[in-house]
């Protein structure tokens, strides 16, 4: 289910959603940092800690929509044998992210390679781990893209996904609300000299689906196991399954 939009619609939002990453990705480190007063990283961490990346056993991590490299170095750093790649639909990202890995000398254990989430440039069964945060709200196509996701996992392999959420708890929803549509948008104005990206990603968390039927569409694509995890008063939620 493509969300009742037509074919046009998708093919025009990953257009606009390249368009907005092409444009940030050189301040796309200090944004996030800003904007989530560094709870990505907290967030971030959270995952890679549930993925349970073996300290001393080889583990083939892909970490789809991964930008500029966070999730990979994470689990990377998690694993002595852990090799991760990164793959993002977009070139600028990618390019932030190979400098950063080269900076960390983590370049022989990080490979970056450009792709779709809808259709990714791996072979079935490849992978140990997939994990995805804060980019599957960027896929036109969610499910396909879970379909995906369950195609390149290896049997026992684990899907862990990170996203903003609109289950926000009542309470919280108001003060986050005034946060996302008052500071956000100008706070990115200032930083990119652009605010229009950011009054996307604020729009793009209020259309995501609810965590319960999230939660149902990884089961749809094949998983088992399905899990929810709301965090910080349900801002963001870590789900995920198991390939069994
Ligand atoms: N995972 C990184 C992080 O958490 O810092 C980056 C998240 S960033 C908000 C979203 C990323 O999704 C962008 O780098 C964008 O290029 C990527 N993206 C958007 N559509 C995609 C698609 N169809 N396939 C793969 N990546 C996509």
């Amino acid at each position: 289910t493509d969300f009742g939009f037509r074919r046009v619609d998708l093919d025009a939002k990953q257009e606009l959603v390249d368009d907005v990453f092409h444009k940030v990705a050189g301040r796309y480190d200090l944004m996030n940092d800003l904007m989530s007063a560094g709870l990505h990283r907290v967030w971030k961490d959270v995952m890679v800690t549930r993925l349970g990346v073996p300290k001393a056993r080889p583990f083939r991590h892909l970490d789809v929509a991964g930008g500029t490299g966070d999730v990979a170095f994470k689990v990377v750093g998690a694993g002595a044998s852990a090799e991760a790649t990164v793959c993002d639909i977009n070139g600028e990202m990618l390019k932030v992210g190979r400098a950063r890995a080269d900076q960390r000398g983590l370049a022989s254990r990080v490979e970056f390679v450009q792709g779709n989430a809808e259709a990714l440039p791996f072979p079935s069964a490849h992978f140990d781990g997939y994990t995805i945060a804060f980019g599957i709200r960027n896929v036109p196509r969610i499910q396909v893209a879970l379909e995906e996701a369950f195609r390149v996992l290896r049997p026992g392999g684990r899907l862990l996904v990170l996203e903003f959420s609109p289950d926000v708890v009542p309470g919280l929803d108001r003060i986050y609300d005034a946060y996302s549509f008052s500071v956000i948008p100008p706070m990115g104005r200032m930083v990119t000299g652009d605010a229009e990206p950011y009054q996307y990603l604020v729009e793009s968390i209020r259309k995501f689906p609810r965590d319960e039927v999230f939660a149902g569409m990884i089961a749809k694509a094949g998983f088992s196991r399905v899990e929810v995890t709301p965090m910080t008063g349900g801002i963001a939620c870590l789900s995920g399954g198991w390939k069994i």
